[in-house]
């Protein structure tokens, strides 16, 4: 198949864990990657900021990463929506100058669905959607939060207008049918995927030395820093620890626009008397991580939503117990109140909730068995995530 992805507003190669680069980007790396070597061709279109980047690499085979020059220059994410027509129609100038056709279009995001829009309307081809997060989920979920008016506008026309959505998790597309009355049919729930080969167990204590973490037990937290990830939360359950425990809150993730957010964070902290217990340590490359997800006694995702939640798969991968909410995959691999060998699903959103299922971790840390890694995750690897995706593509090229 001939697939376009679009990925408008960030690049897949862009720094995950930054304001704009999260797991979508982690998403359509494993996923381009496995159709690609899967034999489909594969062009993911992203915008050009940068004058030094070549417009194409082949980052995989069979996928190239265009950068499309639509002369618009560094703007924001919500900045671009009012120009997606200008990055359609460079898009298409792009494709007359190949000679290039394409089979189906797949937008990431809403604002690449606008783009996609255009595209389906002026090719008649199929666009098939997925929206990672949705505006109204988000603000619904955390009163920190406050996505645009237009976003969840324009979510809704793309769930009504798109062919078909994919949705990485079951609790994602209740939501959309709930949302909009969608019939279930249009909405398919294909999981993300996790690289194995990336993500694998390693020698606790080494990894320790390697990220100079030390002794001390290290509970973990990994994403982009925005109130939905509930760090505020996690925050005041680790106050309520006992302190005389020697261990460590270490926060992975975040750049230069997420100070202020950090900032407050800090500040949190400093009320509870825990500074010297939380470490920020910023962005970390996504090939390095193991080395924390390893070093970390337990990986703890207290998000008041996540449409999938990538950083439980990458924690379970490396031997990480993980506790979270009942959000995204969580329910499919924890389970409430009960500890498995995997983690320990929170329902109640209160820090003592938290702090007991953490306290409770630190207590006993026992990595996860390879055996029940294997088992629980093997479903998840790319090359089997890919062929969903594609058998989707495959019927609607032919219903379409
Ligand atoms: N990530 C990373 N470096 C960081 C922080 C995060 O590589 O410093 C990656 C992480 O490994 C995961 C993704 O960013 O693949 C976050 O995905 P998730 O689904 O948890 O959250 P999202 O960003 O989609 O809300």
């Amino acid at each position: 198949m001939r697939m376009i992805l679009l990925s408008i507003h960030s690049s897949p190669l862009g720094p995950a864990g930054a304001r704009d680069t999260g797991g979508m980007s982690t998403y359509l790396r494993g996923l381009s990657g496995a159709l690609g070597q899967a034999g489909h061709r594969i062009d993911i279109f992203t915008r050009a900021v940068d004058p030094a980047e070549e417009v194409i690499q082949e980052i995989y085979p069979n996928v190239r990463l265009i950068h499309l020059d639509d002369g618009l220059g560094l703007l924001d994410k919500i900045e671009l929506y009012p120009h997606c027509p200008t990055i359609a129609a460079a898009l298409e100038r792009f494709c007359r100058r190949e000679g290039k056709k394409y089979q189906i279009i797949f937008s990431h995001y809403w604002l690449s669905g606008c783009v996609g829009r255009i595209l389906q309307q002026h090719w008649n081809i199929p666009h098939l959607i997925m929206f990672h997060t949705l505006g109204r989920a988000k603000n619904e979920a955390c009163p920190g939060e406050h996505e645009p008016d237009i976003r969840i506008e324009e979510e809704e026309a793309l769930a009504r207008g798109s062919d078909r959505i994919i949705v990485a998790a079951q609790p994602e597309k209740e939501k959309l049918l709930g949302y909009y009355g969608l019939s279930p049919a249009k909405v398919s729930v294909i999981p993300g995927g996790i690289d194995l080969h990336l993500f694998q167990t390693l020698d606790r204590e080494e990894a320790r030395e390697q990220v100079g973490l030390g002794r001390q037990k290290i509970i973990l937290a990994v994403g982009r820093i925005e109130p939905v990830k509930g760090f505020d939360l996690l925050i005041r359950a680790v106050g309520m620890l006992p302190m005389e425990e020697k261990f460590k809150l270490v926060i992975v993730g975040g750049d230069d626009h997420s100070r202020s957010r950090i900032v407050r964070l800090k500040e949190t902290a400093a009320e509870l008397g825990i500074t010297g217990k939380v470490i920020f340590k910023g962005l970390i490359d996504h090939d390095q991580l193991l080395l924390y997800y390893n070093a970390a006694d337990v990986t703890v995702m207290a998000s008041h939503y996540e449409s999938f939640g990538l950083v439980a798969l990458e924690s379970i991968a490396c031997g990480t117990p993980v506790i979270a909410g009942p959000v995204g995959i969580i329910p499919e691999l924890l389970t409430p109140g009960r500890r498995n060998s995997l983690g320990c699903l929170v329902i109640e959103r209160t820090p003592a909730a938290w702090a007991a299922a953490i306290g409770q971790a630190l207590l006993c840390p026992e990595p996860i068995k390879q055996a029940d890694i294997d088992m629980k995750l093997i479903p998840y690897k790319w090359p089997a995530i890919a062929a969903q995706v594609a058998a989707e593509c495959r019927t609607l090229t032919v219903l379409i």
